[in-house]
């Protein structure tokens, strides 16, 4: 049961009871009409199939308090919705719709009003003075490689959007026409087909849901009334970005309609991998490769930084392999100026080919008998388990 239903059909009048009647009364007044009425007392009648639709229909609403009451409040609008007996539109249509409605005086304004409140809730253009509307949020991903994330870049951004189409001003109606309000659903944008007593809403294939029609089609859009337009914005990624964050943009996104604020741009960061540093929040990482006598005897050893000069790392005597070092300040760059660290994690290598001095040096380490025992513990506390 649609709004235009509430105002069109009068289902007091249709009971043949006031609309002060009690429940009991409607009841009764109902099932009086439903006996005389019924298809199996009037076989081959359409007419009185007809006259019990609608008495069943009536009930259906008045019947139900909160039904009723929702009926009894659309009716009591002054003038009702197709607003021709009053001259002129005694409230705004966009009021129907949940939307809000400008208070204007004279007839003239008013259809302007009528038309406002069609398109806002059609193709989302607005038209006239309504309520100002911040612009939508707006969502783009930006693929940067890992030297440029670091550095910081501006990078151009295109942004597509629809907006009303400006020659038309979202009518969708050629310069000088305006549109009609769509006849075979009276503006509503919707049909109501009803089946027995329950009724079918669709978008109306007329209109196709736009509660309006246009007769002469604006040649810019073609009566769409929306435009596809291309911007292309300037955003600036701060320095020291980590992949997978999200940037906010204020202001950058959608524009607002009737002075409202633009919506945000947020930038969904990609960081391309480097070869070899990788990131943790703020630092830097590095895996570099140390030799055995290195790691055991302790060594100073010269690391690459991102695009500084190299640094010497002192490697303390006996330095397990996958310790990692710090070097402060050699990380990404912060918002606040200052930099993370570098974390340099070692990694001991199994020299892969041996010369002959190599392998008698180590021939003589395993003689030295160093490490031979390093599984013996482990064995024992297999044993215990
Ligand atoms: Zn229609
Ligand atoms: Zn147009």
């Amino acid at each position: 049961m649609s709004t235009k239903d509430y105002l069109e059909k009068d289902y007091y009048k249709v009971l043949g009871v006031a609309k002060t009647s009690s429940q009991e009364e409607i009841k009764k007044a109902y099932r009086k009409l439903a006996r005389k009425y019924h298809p199996d007392a009037n076989k081959g009648d359409t007419d009185a199939e007809e006259r019990f639709k609608e008495i069943s229909e009536a009930y259906d609403v008045l019947s139900d308090e909160k039904r009723r009451k929702e009926y009894d409040g659309v009716r009591s609008m002054p003038g009702g919705f197709r607003g021709q007996q009053g001259g002129g539109f005694p409230f705004d249509l966009g009021d129907i719709f949940g939307q809000q409605g400008t208070q204007t005086s004279g007839t003239g304004e008013r259809i302007g009003d009528l038309f406002g409140g069609l398109f806002n809730r059609g193709a989302g253009t607005r038209t006239g003075t309504r309520r100002p509307r911040r612009g939508a949020d707006v969502e783009t991903d930006v693929t940067l490689s890992f030297g440029r994330a670091m550095e910081g870049v501006t990078v151009p951004i295109k942004l597509s959007s629809e907006a009303g189409c400006p020659s038309c001003r979202g009518t969708g109606a050629k310069a000088g026409t305006v549109p009609r309000v769509c006849p075979s659903c009276e503006g509503t944008g919707h049909e109501t087909r009803n089946l027995g007593n329950f009724g079918f809403q669709e978008p109306c294939r007329e209109c196709r849901g736009r509660g309006l029609v246009v007769d002469d089609p604006c040649p810019v859009c073609h009566g769409s009334g929306r435009k596809q337009s291309d911007r292309t914005i300037q955003a600036r990624v701060p320095a020291g970005v980590a992949d997978g964050q999200k940037i906010r943009l204020k202001g950058r996104g959608a524009p607002g309609e009737n002075g409202g604020a633009a919506g945000d741009l947020y930038v969904n960061i990609k960081v391309r991998p480097h070869r070899l540093f990788g990131r943790s929040g703020d630092n830097l990482t590095m895996t570099v490769p140390v030799t055995f006598p290195e790691a055991a005897l302790g060594a100073e050893i010269r690391v690459p930084t991102f695009r500084g000069q190299p640094v010497t790392l002192r490697l303390p005597e006996g330095t397990p392999n996958g310790r990692t070092f710090r070097v402060k300040g050699r990380g990404a760059p912060r918002r606040d100026g200052t930099k993370g660290d570098l974390l340099v994690t070692v990694e001991v290598q199994v020299p892969q080919k041996l010369d002959d001095q190599t392998r008698e040096a180590l021939l003589k380490l395993r003689a030295a008998g160093a490490g031979d025992d390093l599984r013996a513990d482990l064995l024992q506390q297999a044993r215990q388990e």
